[in-house]
């Protein structure tokens, strides 16, 4: 490795005109990476499409040693590998989608030195960190990507980020960068926390703006489905680019799929009910300009990376804010002006808070539930998965479960909620208010409802 921060720098230019062929990085790509190169450990708020890759697969290549990328989901992990390899970087990953074979095959790669980059499940991680370990791996760089997975307060909570830190002691200690694209202040303390980033004062917070000056925010009160669907066809009359419509239930996107193609235009529905081949059918088509409209399940979301989406409404009121802000977002990445329109009204959010008590039932219920198999056979299916799921979190036996991190995360997820319907009946700036959840204080706000837009 080139010994000098400069010397470094200048090698990270060269791999990223070699590997990815852009001629420079972004501004806050550049901090990043900076930080990453000096050795510290980093903390890099970027929002999606920011280009968080760069920030670890590039250091990757430059730095000593093996780096290890903790990633979440089994698609996002292969999805990245692949595109890395057609990059010509030498990268591997390790999960259950492998078998033992395969799973000792990456490992012997990784101990001749043949693998720069390692994406490992963040539930692999610690069998990962004692073998590594035991054959004198040396790591250079723990990445832990989409890493508001970490927190409570984080909207995809996963409990077994929380053994993260033990993973990095193993580890050796290697210096940390943690990645994510939607941190409230809160998640942003959760993370620096659990993951003891930056002992004695050495860690670099990069915090990118969330604004997207080309995007409309706004906001319509309807009254029922009906109102919903007049609002979606007027939104979608300059028929202009391609839009997303998000709705909450598969059935909702199917019957205005259907709706909508008689009112003549082209469109399709996408959720995860769909077979692979139709799921792939859709987006294909959807990429290639050959449909209107998408009307969605939250479920379309990886791999739309589409420049030209004119208009995202969502049916309904989303749940959290990073959702609504990352699907809304699909809009103008372009940088054209585009439009999110939201609609909304107030049963929208009493539906979410009534999910809570599916999501998690009351204490005393899933712990009769789980002595008891007569109750849990009562139960309607989808909580009596949460009491499964419950029980598999806190174990039903010993002195008793401790409730505390349920409740928390319980307690998130009603302030979510709240949140998005605080955004939804704000008197003030949409915009504002939006990014205000973020962390973010916006002086000028470039075009929402409540602000026309600026010449
Ligand atoms: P994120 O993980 O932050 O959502 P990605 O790492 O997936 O973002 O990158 C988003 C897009 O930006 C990708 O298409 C990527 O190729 C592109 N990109 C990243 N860095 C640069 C750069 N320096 N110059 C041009 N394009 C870039
Ligand atoms: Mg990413």
């Amino acid at each position: 490795m080139p010994t000098s921060l400069p010397e470094r720098l200048v090698r990270a230019r060269a791999v990223l005109a070699h590997h990815y062929g852009f001629p420079d990085f972004r501004p806050a790509q550049r901090r990043v990476i900076q930080s990453v190169l000096a050795g510290r450990d980093t903390l890099a708020v970027l929002p999606t499409g920011g280009g968080k890759s760069v920030c670890f697969q590039v250091p990757a290549l430059v730095l000593d040693g093996l780096t290890v990328v903790v990633s979440p989901l089994l698609s996002l992990m292969q999805d990245q590998v692949e595109a890395a390899r057609r990059r010509g970087m030498a990268a591997a990953a390790l999960n259950s989608a492998l078998d033992a074979t395969e799973q000792r095959a990456v490992l012997a790669d990784v101990r001749a030195g043949l693998v720069k980059l390692l994406y490992v499940s963040p539930e692999r991680l610690e069998r990962l960190a004692a073998g590594l370990s035991t054959a004198g791996v040396r790591v250079g760089l723990l990445a832990v990507d989409e890493a508001h997975c970490i927190s409570e307060w984080g909207h995809d909570f996963r409990p077994s980020y929380r053994l993260l830190l033990a993973a990095r002691i193993r580890l050796g200690r290697p210096p940390v960068i943690a990645l994510t694209g939607s941190a409230t202040p809160a998640v942003r303390a959760d993370i620096t926390t659990s993951l003891r980033l930056g002992r004695a004062g050495r860690c670099d917070l990069h915090l990118a703006s969330f604004d997207r000056p080309n995007l409309w925010f706004g906001v319509e009160r309807v009254t029922d489905h009906r109102d919903r669907f007049r609002r979606v066809l007027t939104s979608l009359a300059p028929r202009q680019g391609t839009a997303i419509v998000y709705a909450p239930t598969r059935r909702i996107t199917e019957g205005l799929a259907r709706s909508l193609h008689m009112a003549g235009f082209r469109s399709a529905s996408y959720h995860a009910g769909l077979d692979r081949n139709r799921r792939h059918d859709v987006l294909t088509r959807f990429l290639a300009g050959g449909i209107d409209v998408v009307t969605a399940t939250s479920a379309f979301g990886m791999g739309i990376d589409k420049p030209d989406v004119r208009v995202v409404v969502h049916w309904m009121l989303p749940a959290t804010p990073e959702s609504y802000y990352q699907e809304a977002g699909r809009a103008g990445r372009d940088g054209e002006a585009s439009r999110c329109l939201l609609l909304f009204r107030k049963g929208d959010a009493e539906l979410h808070r009534r999910q809570l008590d599916v999501t998690f039932p009351p204490e005393r219920m899933v712990e009769r539930a789980w002595k008891d198999p007569n109750q849990l056979a009562g139960l309607p299916s989808n909580v009596r998965d949460s009491v499964e799921r419950l029980r598999n979190e806190l174990g039903a036996g010993g002195e008793g479960p401790d409730w505390k991190a349920v409740r928390l995360r319980r307690k998130g997820a009603a302030a979510r909620i709240a949140a998005m319907e605080r955004y939804a009946t704000t008197s003030r700036c949409r915009r504002r208010e939006l990014l205000r959840y973020f962390g973010e204080c916006l002086k000028r706000c470039s075009g929402c409802d409540r602000h026309p837009l600026q010449p």
